[in-house]
């Protein structure tokens, strides 16, 4: 099993010089967040990943969570983890101060989450979860429900989860069936069954409070009949502590690929009480506030599976030796050279390395966005922010989750036959991984939404937005020593425009071309996105370099990857241009009964 290492270097390249977070922070308020402050917490966040989190992945993996009469325990050491991450305070940091947060930006938050997420996937999801719950009941619940709740699911001591999926409805929610019956008193009554809620049941937190999707008994079928209510595992008294048992229930865990740390529970609804929150039939609005969020975290655990892949990978080919260079002994003390002097391992580990870096700094840059939809004083400014969040969320939660598979698919490749092999760590990662194209939402359906929604749907005003932005970029670098990315990134954002104009005009036509587009439409986004990260990283870089900074090596090395990201990634959007432009006829052409005889 290889060790974890929070990537410190990086992730402060990343914060202070490529998104010059001293600034945003101040122009925020957040008058705490001084640069000294932000480094002490992520240096003791690197510490209780790498010490306490890290060291618990692989048992957890091992031993799964078990369930017992309605009960379910979690692997060992979760629980004494989980404490203890809760006596750190980690769970207040970017909550509000009235209910006993920290206050801290969402951003910084955000980077405890990664190496959360690096260190132990089944573990982050516990507190990751809380934190949607969190935002969800900040924005939409009245001021008593937030004091019922908010207090100790803040503290950490409560957990939180989403109650979407149904056996029969999962990407078309309108299908659900649990049913909410309107209570005297203003309450509900809540009758139904859930599948697949994560961390829905366990032993960590005295409470958890779900927050679940359901039908009220007058309203209509469809999307249009969905409200939200507040669920909680035990019934809370009007002051926040806990009163009787409520009628929710764990009927069974499942047994599956992956995340066998995280408790994935069928939740059945008996009669349970529940408190509508938000606006009745507008719950899918409401859950879009948790979704949303969640959909960034989802990005952010591809990163972390990225960088956790590479981290084992490189330790892994830098000891291990096997055949010499192709251009003579590299290191002659020894049998053999070590496997990074190998073109296509060299290969493996560029991609992900740049597909770790870049994510990291896409997801750092759109928490950042996060940070001024939740304080910035300017309306325009938050509306500006929404926006972007809005177009690149779909493209940061597929395309860094399907690259992260790659990663960590990769991570078997480099460590040859010993990469299938559990204890190294590596086969896990990528069954972990696996789950981020699928919960949240699938690839297929941000991909709808990406093209569907998001551009054709807003006339391509966010996208033309965006790349005019990106266009403004490589002007600006058309003739300096990032001259060479500046000039390709331009072409690709041409494509980009034309490509987009192209699938609307045959969508018109026939709104196939649209689905048989959409995953190969979001994927060149994808890279083109990542390629404009790589551009203005190289930019800080070369900028460092010219200043003669004292660590060299670290800017030629990032410099080196936007390279390498140029070269041999991004063109990986040309194949997807190519698919998407012979369009739907070959996909629908084909009769549903004659795909197999
Ligand atoms: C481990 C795990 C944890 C989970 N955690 C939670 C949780 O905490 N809370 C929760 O509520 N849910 C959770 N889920 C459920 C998850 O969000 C759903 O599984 C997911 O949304 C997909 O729904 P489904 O499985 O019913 O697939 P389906 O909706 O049946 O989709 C099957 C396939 O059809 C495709 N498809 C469907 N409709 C379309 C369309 N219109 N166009 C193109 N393609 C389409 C999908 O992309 C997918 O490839 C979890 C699932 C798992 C496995």
């Amino acid at each position: 099993m290889f060790e974890y290492k929070a990537p410190m270097r990086d992730i402060k390249f990343v914060m202070q010089e490529f998104l010059a977070c001293d600034g945003h922070y101040q122009a925020l308020g957040y008058d705490e967040a001084s640069s000294d402050m932000v480094d002490a917490i992520l240096s003791e966040a690197a510490k209780f990943t790498e010490q306490v989190i890290a060291p618990i992945n692989q048992i957890g993996d091992q031993q799964g969570c078990h369930w017992e009469k309605g009960s379910v325990s979690t692997p060992d050491g979760f629980k004494d983890a989980y404490k203890q991450y809760v006596d750190g305070g980690w769970p207040t940091l970017s909550q509000a101060e009235e209910f006993g947060g920290q206050g801290l930006p969402h951003s910084i938050n955000m980077v405890v989450s990664e190496m959360l997420s690096a260190a132990n996937h089944s573990f982050a999801m516990y507190p990751g979860l809380s934190h949607g719950c969190m935002s969800t009941l900040e924005f939409h619940g009245t001021k008593q429900q937030k004091t019922m709740f908010m207090p100790k699911l803040v503290e950490g001591s409560w957990t939180g989860t989403m109650c979407l999926t149904e056996s029969h409805a999962g990407t078309d929610l309108g299908l659900l069936r649990t049913k909410a019956e309107l209570n005297e008193d203003g309450s509900y009554k809540l009758n139904g069954s859930k599948i697949f809620i994560s961390a829905g049941e366990h032993d960590l937190s005295d409470n958890i409070v779900h927050l679940v999707i359901a039908r009220a008994t007058d309203s209509p079928a469809g999307t249009k009949g969905i409200s939200l209510f507040i669920v909680p595992k035990f019934n809370v008294n009007d002051d926040g502590t806990i009163a009787d048992e409520n009628g929710v229930s764990c009927g069974s865990i499942e047994h599956k690929m992956g995340i066998n740390g995280n408790a994935t529970c069928v939740i059945n609804f008996d009669d349970a009480k529940g408190y509508l929150i938000g606006e009745k039939n507008k719950g899918l609005k409401c859950m879009f506030t948790f979704m949303n969020g969640a959909r960034l975290g989802v990005a952010n655990e591809g990163v972390a599976a990225s960088e956790a892949a590479f981290q084992g990978s490189l330790a892994y080919a830098q000891d291990r030796l096997q055949m010499r260079s192709l251009t003579g002994v590299k290191n002659p003390k020894d049998y053999a050279d070590p496997i990074i002097v190998h073109p296509d391992v060299r290969r493996m580990l560029l991609t992900q390395k740049s597909i770790a870096e870049g994510g990291r700094a896409l997801v750092a840059q759109l928490a950042q966005l996060v940070d001024i939809t939740h304080a910035s004083n300017s309306d325009e400014d938050k509306l500006a922010a929404n926006n972007r969040l809005a177009l690149l969320t779909p493209i940061a939660k597929a395309f860094l989750t399907e690259t992260a598979v790659d990663s960590t698919s990769y991570g078997i490749q480099v460590l040859g036959g010993h990469g299938f092999i559990k204890e190294w760590g590596m086969e896990q990662l990528l069954r972990d991984t696996k789950i981020c194209c699928l919960y949240e939402g699938t690839t297929g359906i941000q991909a709808l939404d990406l093209i569907g929604r998001k551009v054709l749907g807003n006339k391509g005003v966010l996208l033309n937005d965006f790349i005019k932005e990106i266009k403004g970029f490589c002007k600006l670098n058309e003739n300096n020593s990032v001259s060479a990315l500046a000039h390709t990134l331009v072409d690709y954002v041409e494509l980009w425009a034309e490509v987009t104009h192209d699938i609307g005009v045959k969508a018109s036509a026939n709104p196939d071309e649209l689905g048989a587009a959409s995953v190969d439409y979001l994927m060149l986004s994808g890279y083109i996105t990542l390629g404009y990260m790589w551009a203005k990283m190289a930019k800080t870089a070369q900028d460092a370099i010219s200043q003669n900074s004292a660590d060299k090596d670290f800017y030629l090395a990032k410099i080196q990857t936007a390279e390498f990201y140029f070269a041999r990634v991004m063109p990986k959007a040309h194949g997807h241009l190519a698919c998407l432009a012979s369009g739907a006829k070959t996909m629908m052409s084909m009769d549903s009964g004659h795909f197999s005889f």
